[in-house]
């Protein structure tokens, strides 16, 4: 199978599945992250210009760790918006490059305007990229308008799990310990919530798998929720 995870920010998709993803390799898949935004925002003192590339670099290091590739959408921080016509090509772009067989992205419901944009501009991107005859305007990974399969996408966990009921479960009690590394090669990010948010960040994110766990029977897991819309449901598992 190929997975496409598509999450805002570099960290996002390694606090809330990245212990799904590097099962996912483990069993086969081939696993595409795409980070939309470069996350040039979060810090307190470094410049963005100065923190975009320290975060390119940690987020191929955290790929790297289980063997997943790392690409990137093109925004900078609070610069997403899911009503323009570029923004979605972007997303076509992606999309058509990746041909996954399933895409796993944010909650509609998540805490931040990159995060909600994130969501629907996927979600209308998935369906787009799907018409053979859509030209699309952006060809940053793709050569040619070859559309992309037309396939479930799967919500992930928001941050802290607020406002989010998972309908099924991965157990990631294997790949706790190398989630919680890849989290670590973010190592701005942890000083970032440690300044802005008052938190440790690597201790929160084990804790919301073990809370996670908890409701399923595992000693850690991850949530999803699948987007059920009219021709995105199937009757597979297709998680691990
Ligand atoms: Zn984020």
């Amino acid at each position: 199978m190929r997975i496409l995870a598509i999450g805002a920010h570099p960290d996002d998709i390694e606090i809330a599945c990245s212990g799904t993803l590097a099962k996912c390799v483990q069993r086969g898949d081939t696993v595409i992250v795409c980070h939309v935004s470069s996350g040039d925002l979060g810090h307190v003192i470094i410049p963005p210009e100065e923190l975009k590339v320290m975060r390119a670099n940690e987020a191929k290091k955290a790929g790297s760790l289980a063997g997943i590739e790392v690409i990137w959408g093109g925004f900078n921080d609070l610069d997403i918006y899911d009503n323009n016509k570029e923004a979605r090509d972007k997303m076509v772009d992606v999309i058509r490059y990746a041909n996954p067989d399933l895409i796993i992205t944010h909650d509609p419901d998540d805490y931040m305007p990159d995060h909600t944009a994130v969501s629907k501009l996927v979600f209308d991107a998935s369906f787009t990229a799907t018409l053979p005859n859509y030209k699309c305007s952006v060809h940053k990974y793709t050569t040619d308008d070859t559309p992309a399969k037309l396939v479930p996408i799967y919500y992930m966990d928001t941050l802290a799990g607020v406002n989010f009921n998972p309908t099924m479960f991965v157990d990631v009690s294997e790949t706790i310990d190398l989630k919680i590394q890849m989290l670590s090669c973010h190592e701005s990010q942890i000083v970032w919530m440690r300044d802005h948010d008052h938190i440790d960040f690597c201790d929160m994110v084990k804790t919301c798998s073990r809370y996670r766990g908890y409701q399923c029977g595992a000693e850690y897991a991850e949530g999803f929720k699948q987007c059920q819309v009219y021709l995105k449901g199937t009757t597979k598992r297709l998680l691990p």
